[in-house]
C-alpha cells in the first residue's frame, strides 16, 4: 500500500538514501530540510518523481502535513557542524522532536527518531547494549548533540506512554558511504579526501580510540525494517556494524585502498571524544532480523569511488 512518508533532514546524507528507498518501495515522500548540512544535489535525481516533494523548512518551527509515517532525521551529525551553533543543535533535537511528535499525535502517524550511539557518551561498558544508560558530560563540547538526542528520546517515550503515539527510537552508530559531504568533518570522509589529495591525514589523539562503521545501504534497510515493526515495539534499538577498528587502523586502511602518498600526523584529541564504541546488535538481530552485510573494505571501496568522482 502506498504510504505518505515525511522525512525530516531528507536532503542530508542518510535522509537522501532513505527518501530514495521509500520511493523505490512505491511510497509518496515529503522531504523536509533547512539545508544546514544537507544539499539539493543529494536529492536532485528525485525531483522529477511526481511522488517526491521537497520542502524547505526548519523543524524548530511547527509544521503541518498529512502523512502516515515520519522519519525524524533533521539534526547535523558531524561534530564539526553540530558544535558550530550548539544552541541551535539543542533546539533542533528538542524543539524539532516536540514539533514532529505533536504532528504525529495530531495526524496519528508512526514516528521514528534517528537517535545515536552518542547517548552512551564515553561509555564505561563495552560493547554498548540498549540497557546501558551512558556516561555523558552535560556541559562538554559534545553535550549539545548528546543531551539534545537524550532529551529527544525522553520526549519520544513519554509521547508513547502519555499519548499513545506510535514511536520508534533507533540508536544509530557511525554510518558512512557515498554522498557524505567532502567537508563534512567526520572521520571517513576526512581521511578519504585527504588521501585522494595526498595531503596529511590528521589523526586526533594517538588513534587508539575505536569506532565501528556501518555502510549506508545496511543502515537504510534496518531503519525501514524497524519502522515496519508492530506498534508495541518502541526501541531503543541499536543499529550499526559491530566490527570495531581503531582510528589509526582506519587511516592505514584508507591509505592502502587509495594508494595514497599521504602521511599520518597526530593532532590533539577533542574534549570528551569517546575512547571506545561498538554496538551490541543482538536485539536488532532478534527484533528486525537485521545484520550488516557490507564489510568495511567493500564499503570503503564504494565510498572512495564516489569521492574520486567528485574531487
Ligand atoms: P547530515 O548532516 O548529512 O543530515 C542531517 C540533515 O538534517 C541535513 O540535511 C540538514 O540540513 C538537516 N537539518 C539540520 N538541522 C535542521 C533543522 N533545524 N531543520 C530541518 N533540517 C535540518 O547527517 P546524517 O549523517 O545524514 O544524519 C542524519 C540523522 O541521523 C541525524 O539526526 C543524526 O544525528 C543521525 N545519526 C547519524 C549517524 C551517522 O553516522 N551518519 C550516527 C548517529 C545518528
Ligand atoms: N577523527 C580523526 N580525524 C579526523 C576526524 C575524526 O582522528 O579528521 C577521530 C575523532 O576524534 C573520533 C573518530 O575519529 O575519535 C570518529 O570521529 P567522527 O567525527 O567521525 O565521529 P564521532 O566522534 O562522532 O564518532
Amino acid at each position: 500500500m502506498k504510504k505518505r512518508v515525511l522525512v525530516t533532514g531528507g536532503a542530508g546524507f542518510l535522509g537522501s538514501y532513505l527518501c530514495e528507498e521509500l520511493l523505490n518501495k512505491g511510497n509518496e515522500v515529503f522531504c523536509l530540510d533547512n539545508f544546514f548540512t544537507g544539499h539539493k544535489k543529494n536529492i536532485i535525481h528525485l525531483l522529477d518523481n511526481p511522488y517526491f516533494e521537497l520542502i524547505r523548512h526548519d523543524v524548530t518551527m511547527p509544521f503541518y502535513i498529512e502523512a502516515d509515517e515520519i522519519y525524524n532525521l533533521a539534526c547535523p551529525a558531524s561534530p564539526v557542524y553540530y558544535q558550530l551553533n550548539p544552541i541551535k543543535t539543542i533546539k533542533t533535537s528538542v524543539m524539532g522532536s516536540v514539533n514532529m511528535l505533536g504532528l504525529a499525535k495530531r495526524i496519528k502517524a508512526k514516528i521514528l527518531q534517528a537517535s545515536t550511539s552518542e547517548v552512551y557518551g564515553n561509555p564505561e561498558e563495552h560493547p554498548q547494549n540498549e540497557n546501558y544508560h551512558g556516561k555523558v558530560n552535560p556541559i562538554g563540547d559534545r553535550a549539545c548533540y548528546d543531551e539534545g538526542k537524550r532529551c529527544a528520546e525522553s520526549l519520544f517515550i513519554n509521547y508513547y506512554r502519555q499519548n499513545n503515539v506510535k514511536i520508534k527510537i533507533l540508536r544509530i552508530f557511525n554510518t558512512y558511504g557515498p554522498r557524505m559531504s567532502a567537508n563534512d568533518g567526520r572521520v571517513i570522509s576526512n581521511f578519504i579526501v585527504s588521501a585522494l589529495k595526498n595531503k596529511n591525514i590528521e589523526v586526533f589523539g594517538d588513534g587508539s580510540q575505536t569506532r565501528s562503521f556501518c555502510y549506508v545501504d545496511d543502515m537504510i534497510k534496518g531503519m525501514i525494517r524497524f519502522m515496519d515493526t508492530p506498534d508495541n515495539i518502541t526501541g531503543p534499538l541499536n543499529i550499526g556494524n559491530s566490527q570495531e577498528y581503531s582510528i589509526i587502523e582506519i587511516a592505514e586502511k584508507i591509505i592502502e585502498i587509495t594508494g595514497s602518498r599521504s602521511k599520518i600526523i597526530f593532532k590533539s584529541l577533542p574534549e570528551d571524544d569517546p575512547l571506545k564504541r561498538s554496538p551490541d546488535i543482538s536485539e536488532a538481530r532478534k527484533t528486525i532480523d537485521w545484520n550488516p552485510e557490507i564489510d568495511l573494505d567493500e564499503g570503503l571501496k564504494q565510498t572512495v569511488k564516489y569521492f574520486e568522482s567528485i574531487i
